[in-house]
């Protein structure tokens, strides 16, 4: 039988895709997806068993990331494995079935709308979890992601209170640029990544100081350096970048990253590298009221009014996506029907999610499944989940992650309970 990464037992057989959708009445359970990065250090707030953050061949790296209700593999060079990645769905009967294929199987009825638009669930999310932060780099808009086939990738931050017990070697996050920079001193530190050692592009930026139970909007096309903390990332379903600092975790970066996603014909070319800079929106002097997301209570939450629970929006700026947070007080419940398809995961706490097991990690082995990750299909959304904190003294704390044109984002964005954002 194929295996994925850790776990036994793949398959695509119809009767598993449908077992798996039947058992959950459309929110099916999600095995977790670890990632690990060649070129980071693993900071060990992802809740594996502190022994089993190296639990891949040498030379692969630590696990620094867990990618959640993601229909993509990662691209992670010659050794990755074929599901990295990709999120796979637990089959009441045994095994695992690939999300993608779930996906591609119902179509609308586990999708809705995105299916006619994108044929795919079009975004993921991911809690990274670096010691060190990560090298300055930028993410291609859609004109120039398409020069090498792929679609642009914004990206939005969110740091969970409950994952981030310290904050790594660095909780500062460059953004942008000076509005003073002009182009040719970004190409001289371009230039300096390719002699070696420390370009120092970030002298060209500002850091600000990020805080667990805040977040930032970060569209295609800026300059971003994430800070240290562990970070829950939904953002567009691709990977393309180009990185520009060339030293990162006490290390040089390799030139390959900077050329990873460069036309074969512009190959060499820093020109190209400047033209990803959405100059307007990196010098914006207002980039912190732009960008900055601190929570905002959903309408419906505040209409309810009760103390059984609060939902609010953490990520609400993008078009490509956006996310909420649901905060469940001890013996509360919540019964939410949502608009649309989304992934959730459990950050705190213990309960049920329509009668199956809810609950956050607190220590788990590589390879073991988990019960705080799920998937709500779009019918399941609409006909509403019920979620119950069973823990009589803590908080049930979910993040879901929704995918484009978010209806009800959409309505609190017009009636103006959103500000400005
Ligand atoms: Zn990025």
């Amino acid at each position: 039988m194929t295996k994925a990464g850790p776990y036994e037992n793949v398959t695509s057989a119809e009767a598993a895709i449908e077992r798996v959708m039947d058992a959950g009445q459309g929110v099916l359970r999600l095995a977790p997806t670890w990632v690990p990065r060649a070129f980071c250090t693993p900071a060990k707030r992802l809740r594996l068993h502190p022994h089993d953050y190296f639990p891949l061949a040498k030379d692969r790296g630590g696990i620094d990331e867990r990618w959640l209700a993601s229909a993509i593999r990662a691209e992670n060079g010659p050794l990755t494995d074929p599901f990295e990645g990709l999120s796979l769905a637990v089959d009441p009967d045994g095994g695992v079935v690939p999300f993608d294929e779930f996906i591609a199987h119902f179509r609308t009825s586990a999708i809705g709308s995105h299916w006619d638009t994108h044929g795919a669930w079009p975004m993921y999310s991911k809690f990274f979890d670096n010691q060190a932060p990560l090298p300055f780099h930028i993410h291609h808009r859609d004109e120039h992601a398409a020069l090498v086939g792929k679609p642009g990738k914004p990206e939005a931050y969110y740091f969970p209170p409950q994952m981030n017990n310290h904050p790594g070697e660095f909780p500062y996050t460059f953004f942008g640029l000076h509005p003073e920079t002009t182009r040719q001193q970004v190409i001289d530190k371009l230039e300096g990544f390719l002699r070696g050692g420390d370009n120092r592009i970030t002298e060209l930026s500002k850091a600000y100081r990020v805080t667990p139970g805040t977040g930032w909007d970060v569209p295609a096309g800026i300059l971003h350096a994430p800070a240290s903390l562990c970070t829950y990332e939904p953002q567009a379903a691709c990977d393309v970048f180009a990185m520009t600092e060339s030293w990162s975790n006490h290390k040089e970066v390799a030139d390959e990253l900077l050329w990873k996603d460069v036309p074969e014909d512009r190959h060499g070319d820093l020109e190209f590298i400047v033209d990803l800079v959405d100059w307007e929106r990196n010098v914006d002097p207002e980039f912190w009221s732009h960008r900055f997301t601190p929570p905002v209570e959903t309408a419906a939450s505040r209409a309810q009014g009760g103390t059984a629970y609060a939902e609010r929006w953490i990520t609400y700026r993008s078009d490509a996506f956006s996310a909420k947070e649901l905060t469940i007080a001890p013996g509360g419940s919540a019964q939410i029907a949502d608009r649309d398809a989304y992934g959730l995961v459990a950050v705190g706490g213990i309960g049920e999610i329509n009668g199956q097991h809810l609950a956050s990690i607190s220590s788990i082995r590589y390879g073991q499944f988990s019960s705080d990750e799920y998937f709500v299909t779009a019918d399941g959304a609409n006909r509403g989940v019920t979620i119950r904190n069973t823990s009589p003294t803590e908080d049930l704390v979910v993040l879901k992650h929704f995918g484009p044109g978010n209806a009800e984002l959409a309505a609190d964005r017009a009636n103006g309970t959103l500000g400005q954002a």
